[in-house]
Order: C-alpha cells, then structure tokens, then sequence
C-alpha cells in the first residue's frame, strides 16, 4: 500500500531493523533513571540540533504529542493570555484550548490565500505568547520563514510558539525566529505515533522559570529541571526516542531534504495543476505548503478518486475540518520514495486526463 495519508503517514521501511535492533540492545524495557536511557537521550539531542540546524543554546524536550504541547505552552508561559493568529483546524483547536485555560486568549483569522499581514496586527502588550502554525495540515498552507522574522521583529517582548508538526524534520526551519517550536513525530519524520519534540529558546526558559507554574505533571519548568539529566518527568517513549535517534543518524542533513522536498512539491503542484475536475485549494503559490498538497474538488468526486485509489493500492488523504468532503490531501514527507509519486501521478493520469 502507498500512503500518502498526512499523519500518521508512511513511516521510513528502516524503521523494521530499527525495532528487532531495539528489542536486541534491550532498550525498550530499559528504566527511565538508568544510565543507558540517559545516554540514549543525550545523543538524540545532539542529533536533533545537528541534523535539524536548532541553535545549540535552545533546550529540547520529549512530550508525548503536539497537542500536549499547545497545552504545556499555555499552561507554563502564559498567566493571562495568548494570541493566536490561524487560518485552519490545528490553529483553531490551539485557540480553543487556550480560551479554556486562559479565557481573555484571542486571536485573528486570516483568509487561506492571504500571507499574514503583520502589519496590521493588533495585539495587546499584555499578551504572553503569539501562536502560530507554520505548516497548517489542515488546508495545505504555510508561514514563511519571512512572516515569522517580520513577527518577531514587530513584537520583539513576545515570545512566539510556531506548531510546527508537519514540516519539522522536512523544511529547514529557521528556529532562531522563534522562542518555541514544536512536533510530533509521525509526520516529517516518517516514525510511529506517540512522541512530541518540543524545542524551547532561553528567552522562553527564562520566561517560564520567572513564571514558575508548577501545577501539572508536564508543566514547562518540571520538563527543564528534569531534562538537565536528559530525563522527563514521566516515563517517556523509550522506544519512539530509540527510532528518532537511528532515523536522524541515516537521514541526510535538513539542507538536503529541505531542497528535495522543495523541488517535489514544485513539481506536485505543476503535475496537479493540470487537472480541470480538481483544483489545487490554495491558488496563491505564496503561501502554499511544500509539505501538505490539497486539492479540491465536489464531494462525489473526491469520494470516486479516494476509493478508486485504494482500489490500486493507493491511500490518499482524508480532507480535515471544514475541507473534510470536498478536498482530499497528498503528503510531500521525506520516508515517501520519489517512485511512489511516479505511480501516484501514472494513476491520476491515467484515470482523470
Ligand atoms: C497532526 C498535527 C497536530 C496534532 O498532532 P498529535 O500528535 O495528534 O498531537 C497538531 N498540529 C498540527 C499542525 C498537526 O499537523
């Protein structure tokens, strides 16, 4: 089966050896305070921040998810409000746990063919923390490096949290743009479910450290205190830490994948482009997502393609949210090989020219 499903999508076919090998150095039964997990996690921090280009000053830290990361980051780096710039589903589900936490959170939408106008922004200088997506899987649109700099340069005593969950590990993201950055790891990094990478500047340590909010298990400071002997608070996913490390240390350097990943999804773009029963959701090439290709279509025919699809072997994505029945999605993740895109377009070409 191909699989193009945008998360949990194909994991790398390594990831088989990575397991027998786990079970065989014994690491998945390994505790959590022992010297051999200590050492795992160690070198995956040097891995991340080597292989992904993270400052070497920022800290990293394993939670379970993304979405727990929405959560930790409201709870620990807010004690009033947040502001939430989105135009889809996550940066909308992000909103609305922050106004459950934090009811004074706010927020702007902003239209799906449209940059972020930062200029126009108005947000209140009592805010704590500006969340944004940077690759919103929902709708196949993303925030360029350029808008999160303009962001942070106009509201310099902010912090900023980018959701970056389905582009890390894919695009070579400038994390010095922003305070927090965070992911899970059954999308870019082509693994299994169940492990969040949370990455954190020192302005956002310093920050949660002045704040000391202590009220939950995951709370920001209990994560730091912890991870100064490479530990978590919990016991973590020892296994999805063993694979992120085997993943990262086989994978080429993120400047590579970014240009590789680049140049497929130019190419996805001009391929689909073609087609008159479908259409590409977003037309502004700008703001188009490298990583996440939508593309629309009236509800029968996206249930006809999907299904017929399947039928070849072929696992297309779901449409999310709003665009559930009338957009199906294309994952452009690096575990997918550039053969498996060779027979997706032969199919769609062979049966919707
Ligand atoms: C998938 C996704 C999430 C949620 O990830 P979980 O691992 O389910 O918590 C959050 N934000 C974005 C942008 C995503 O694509």
């Amino acid at each position: 089966m191909l699989n193009f499903f945008p998360g949990p999508s194909k994991i790398y076919p390594e990831v088989r050896t990575y397991l027998t090998d786990a079970y065989d150095e014994g690491i998945m039964d390994a505790p959590h305070r022992g010297e051999q997990f200590v050492q795992l996690s160690r070198a995956v921090v040097g891995s991340l921040k080597r292989r992904l280009n993270i400052p070497q000053d920022y800290s990293i830290f394993f939670t379970s998810s993304a979405t727990e990361c929405w959560e930790i980051l409201i709870q620990s780096l807010t004690k009033k409000k947040s502001f939430h710039i989105y135009n889809g589903s996550f940066g909308e589900k992000w909103y609305e746990y922050a106004k459950k936490m934090r009811p004074e959170a706010s927020g702007v939408r902003f239209d799906i063919n449209e940059a972020i106008q930062v200029e126009g922004l108005n947000i209140s200088s009592d805010t704590e923390l500006i969340c944004l997506i940077q690759n919103e899987t929902s709708n196949g649109t993303q925030v360029t490096a350029t808008t999160i700099l303009n962001l942070h340069n106009r509201f310099r005593d902010t912090l900023t949290a980018v959701d970056a969950t389905s582009s890390m590990a894919g695009l070579n993201l400038k994390y010095i743009k922003a305070d927090i950055w965070f992911a899970s790891v059954q999308k870019c990094f082509g693994l299994p479910p169940g492990l969040g990478i949370l990455i954190c500047s020192p302005r956002a340590i310093f920050r949660a450290k002045q704040i000391n909010e202590r009220n939950h298990y995951n709370s920001l400071v209990s994560l730091y205190e912890k991870m100064l002997n490479y530990q978590t608070v919990h016991t973590p996913n020892t296994l999805n830490i063993y694979l992120l490390k085997r993943m990262l240390e086989d994978r080429p350097f993120i400047k590579q994948l970014d240009i590789e990943l680049t140049d497929r999804a130019n190419e996805l773009y001009e391929f689909f482009g073609q087609f008159t029963d479908f259409k590409l959701l977003i037309e502004n090439e700008e703001v188009r997502s490298k990583t996440v290709v939508v593309l629309e279509a009236n509800e029968r025919l996206v249930e006809d393609i999907k299904k017929r699809a399947l039928h070849h072997n072929i696992r297309l994505g779901n449409g999310y949210g709003p665009w559930q029945r009338n957009t199906f999605r294309i994952a452009n993740f690096p575990a997918i090989g550039n053969e498996e895109y060779e027979e997706l377009k032969r199919f769609f070409l062979h049966y919707y020219v």
